[in-house]
């Protein structure tokens, strides 16, 4: 039995696939708004420990989807990734899917050639937050990449044949910033074509609030859930994609879950938010939300 180095996270899409742990921690693990990894120092385990865990689970052969974490173990060198994919694939004879979070300077750093070969090798799908495409907050939350750097590693990677689900985090400007978050977001997004689109609500804890807070100096005044969905219906408005983006609202941070196809879907998903504006469908209430 794997024993995982916790705390352990995953998309909500992942909830069925196997983890491989491949690496422990995010090798940025700087973003103010963040604490996922902040217990963690950034370590790349041994691919000998890893393949042996594949190995141990490979009597589960009706195991069909894999998601190797940590945070971001696309910083791992190409050729150690193909070896797990190596591995996966030889242990898993219904393998569908391997998927991985990833982010831009990690991609960036990839060869076009490697990208292709893990593409190639079964990893199709990689998770990567956005969070906004506005790079005066994207300067204040401390991303490390700015409107230019996603952009030019989500092509990248759709390029090669790795399918992106990307995320944007709503109340992220606050009060002041919002349309300028929102505005700058759907622009990104629009030009980068994500295959999946996620949002997520902003939720700050008592550790990370200050840091995220004190970069905001004319002050940061939080969204209320409302103007969170104003935000959301807003984005949802502006993204003019050239092909389909699958658009969901699920994660367990959102106050309204929502689901469909842009530019599709696009008034029926306004509608929806209108109607949860109205009160007229209800929304999770805060005490049901977290992250
Ligand atoms: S890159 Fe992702 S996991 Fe790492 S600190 Fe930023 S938000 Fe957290």
């Amino acid at each position: 039995m794997i024993c995982y180095d916790e705390p352990l996270y995953r998309p909500p899409s992942e909830a069925n696939s196997l983890i491989v742990q491949a690496t422990l921690g995010c090798s940025h693990n700087l973003c103010t708004f963040c604490e996922m990894y902040k217990s963690k120092t950034y370590t790349e385990r041994p691919i000998e420990k890893i393949e042996a865990e594949i190995a141990e689970m490979s009597e589960n052969v009706s195991i069909r989807r894999v998601f190797i974490a940590d945070g971001d173990a696309m910083a791992l060198p190409a050729d150690v990734l193909l070896r797990i994919l190596e591995k996966l694939k030889s242990c898993f004879p219904k393998l569908q899917r391997v998927s991985i979070y990833a982010n831009p300077g990690n991609l960036l750093k990839k060869t076009p050639e490697e990208l292709k070969q893990l593409s190639d090798a079964g990893m199709t799908l990689l998770y990567l937050g956005i969070e906004s495409g506005s790079d005066i907050i994207l300067k204040k939350i401390n991303k490390g990449a700015l409107y230019v750097h996603h952009l030019e590693a989500i092509t990248k990677a759709m390029d090669n044949g790795i399918d992106v689900s990307a995320t944007i985090i709503t109340g992220l400007g606050g009060k002041s910033l919002w349309r300028e978050h929102i505005e700058q977001s759907a622009k990104l997004v629009s030009e980068a074509v994500p295959t999946f689109l996620s949002t997520l609500s902003l939720m700050l804890s008592p550790a990370t609030s200050d840091t995220f807070t004190g970069a905001f100096e004319e002050g940061f005044e939080p969204q209320t859930d409302s103007g969170m969905l104003e935000e959301e219906k807003l984005l949802i408005e502006l993204i003019r994609p050239p092909r389909n983006i699958i658009f969901r609202s699920n994660h367990a941070s959102n106050a309204l879950a929502l689901r469909g196809t842009l530019p599709g879907d696009r008034k029926k998903l306004m509608d929806k938010i209108d109607a949860a504006l109205r009160g007229e469908i209800s929304t999770r209430p805060d005490w049901m939300r977290g992250l």
